[in-house]
């Protein structure tokens, strides 16, 4: 793979040239981020537990066919960005989402017999081959939900909440929840068919992405982004009470007055269509005006008819999934709180100090205290300029004269006060001071 020239040699720091570099559209998400990934992720955890969602960990490999069948040979994803594969026999694929795998592994562990209602969440990345832009990766991750065994409207109301309310536990505010519904699959062909008729003669004055889409997915070209596409769409005035199927008639109006019931702000939106085969009914997308183009926060959908598709018996379902890098983009935006705890350097000076140090610093972290030193020897100045780098709230200061008198100096660094305490009351101190 070609490297990245002015990436390879432009780094201030860089005397030599990078033999090596990441993949085109891969990110590394290095600590502060990380961090930043973890306490979303422990803030959902709590949520889905709240609303008896049980975590499923489903193998990023799986077999090709299972993602043809459930997401549709003519969707995009399959069509153009699925990394497949051959192994001797076996054709293989990197998800490209996990809603396919989790029914798989639903009816392989025979959900479907055990419980009538199954409620599954998970955290792992995806791959899609996509043209790699500012949050559109070829690896992300998605946290996300699949709830299976149930057509009743209320079930699309709290998975909406559910996506609701992890946004709000984590901080984030400002995105705008879109909701549309499909029909069901005899509605979808009603209206696909329709579609087709009242756009074949207009068809020259879309997109070229749209002119393509027309026979593989003629729904995509009702969500294209392009303004003069979109002006044709609004200029046919379509209302999803033409094409609805009764039932399906009362199933969104249900979802949308359980979603007022709870008081969850939403906007109907007859542009989100979803491109997956396997979407009926209810689909939405969650967007956030900071992402730029890419302003999808998350999407979800219903998709009744795939436990069927893929062999089980017709089980009403929905799902949802967030992007986490996008989840990341819009927290670091909105400078989102995030529980760090609080870190407490230790400074010692001179060789004995040194070595009483690394027992202290041993029993600290032993207590679960997050401490930290960088044996550098520098000079008193030094090491609390490293401390007051690292956001340390607190400094131990190990000296001489301390040691002679079995003592350590705990400094507070924000008030500058300091005192001394017992080295084997240090960690109770420690403890008592800090907010973890
Ligand atoms: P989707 O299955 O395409 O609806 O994806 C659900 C969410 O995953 C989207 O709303 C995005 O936040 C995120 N996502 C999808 N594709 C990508 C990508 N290529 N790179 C980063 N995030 C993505």
């Amino acid at each position: 793979m070609a490297l990245d020239i002015a990436k390879a040699t432009s780094h201030p720091f860089r005397k030599m040239p990078l033999l090596f570099q990441s993949v085109r559209g891969t990110k590394d998400i290095l600590p502060n981020d990380a961090e930043i990934l973890h306490d979303i992720e422990s803030q959902a955890r709590i949520l889905f537990s709240a609303y008896g969602y049980g975590e499923i960990i489903t193998p990023i490999l799986e077999e090709r066919d299972l993602f043809i069948r459930s997401l549709g040979k003519d969707s995009e994803v399959i069509n153009k960005q699925m990394f497949i594969i051959e192994r001797g026999q076996d054709l293989l694929a990197l998800r490209p989402e996990a809603t396919a795998g989790v029914i798989r592994a639903y009816l392989e562990n025979n959900f479907n017999h055990i419980d009538a209602l199954s409620k599954f969440y998970y955290f792992g990345p995806m791959f899609r081959a996509e043209r790699p832009q500012k949050g559109r990766l070829r690896q992300f991750n998605h946290l996300g939900v699949e709830a299976i065994g149930s057509l009743n409207p209320l079930l699309d109301a709290e998975v909406i909440s559910l996506a609701d309310t992890i946004l709000r536990k984590i901080g984030i505010s400002g995105f705008k929840i879109k909701i549309n519904t499909l029909g069901c699959a005899n509605d979808k062909k009603k209206f696909g068919e329709k579609l087709r008729i009242l756009l074949k003669s207009k068809l020259s004055l879309f997109c070229s992405d749209c002119q393509e889409r027309f026979n593989r997915n003629v729904f995509r070209l009702i969500d294209c982004k392009n303004a003069s596409c979109r002006n044709i769409i609004a200029g046919l005035k379509l209302k999803r009470q033409d094409y609805l199927c009764k039932d399906c008639f009362e199933h969104f109006a249900a979802v949308l007055e359980n979603l007022k019931n709870i008081g969850i702000e939403y906007e109907e939106s007859p542009q989100i269509v979803r491109g997956l085969d396997y979407y009926t009914r209810t689909v939405f997308e969650i967007t956030h005006s900071s992402l730029g183009a890419q302003d999808a926060l998350g999407a979800g959908g219903r998709y009744d008819n795939l436990v069927a598709e893929l062999g089980g018996a017709p089980s009403g379902a929905i799902g949802f999934a967030f992007g986490v890098e996008r989840l990341l983009l819009v927290s670091k935006c909105q400078s989102v709180k995030v529980s760090k705890k609080d870190l407490v350097f230790l400074i010692t000076l001179g060789k004995e100090a040194e070595k009483e140090g690394v027992k202290l610093l041993h029993n600290l972290r032993q207590a679960g205290i997050k401490s930290d030193t960088d044996y550098e020897n520098r000079s008193l100045k030094g090491a609390m300029r490293r401390a007051n780098d690292l956001g340390a709230k607190h400094v131990l200061i190990l000296g001489e004269n301390e040691l002679k008198k079995n003592m350590v100096m705990l400094k507070d660094m924000k008030s500058g006060e300091q005192r001394e305490v017992k080295i084997e009351n240090i960690v109770y101190e420690c403890q008592r001071v800090i907010v973890s």
